[in-house]
């Protein structure tokens, strides 16, 4: 069954936007290609390109960030993995069918205008997956 395309990108929780691109862009020399902040999701993002996937670096703004709140819990390091989907009401519709938690149950627009929805960690071997449509 058609379900997940490739990895669309990877997320990575920081303590800050800043150093972190210091070490990602300067020394690793990936390419910083856009940055923004989302005050509705309490995350300042930055996005890197790789050769063939992304990376999106995430920095919580204040106590209630759900990326704060996961830093304070596992450090910083890997926050989610996100994969392109085709029909992206149809794949959350299949997998909730199938059993799967969902933490959104309808897609919402995400930091590039695309639509996404996550899957909940528990269901999915502690690892939060992003759904992004193409
Ligand atoms: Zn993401």
């Amino acid at each position: 069954m058609d379900r997940l395309g490739d990895v669309e990108h990877i997320g990575i929780a920081v303590r800050g936007l800043g150093d972190a691109k210091k070490i990602y862009c300067e020394l690793l020399g990936l390419e910083c290609t856009g940055e923004m902040t989302l005050p509705e999701r309490g995350v300042k993002v930055a996005f890197l390109e790789t050769g063939n996937t992304k990376i999106e670096l995430l920095e919580g703004i204040g106590e209630e960030s759900p990326v704060t709140k996961f830093i304070e819990r596992h450090g910083p390091g890997i926050h989610h993995l996100c994969f392109e989907v085709g029909d992206i009401e149809r794949v959350l519709s299949e997998l909730a069918d199938s059993g799967l938690r969902l933490i959104d149950e309808k897609p919402r627009p995400g930091a590039e205008g695309k639509l996404v929805a996550f899957l909940h960690p528990k269901s999915t071997s502690g690892v939060l997956i992003e759904l992004q449509e193409k």
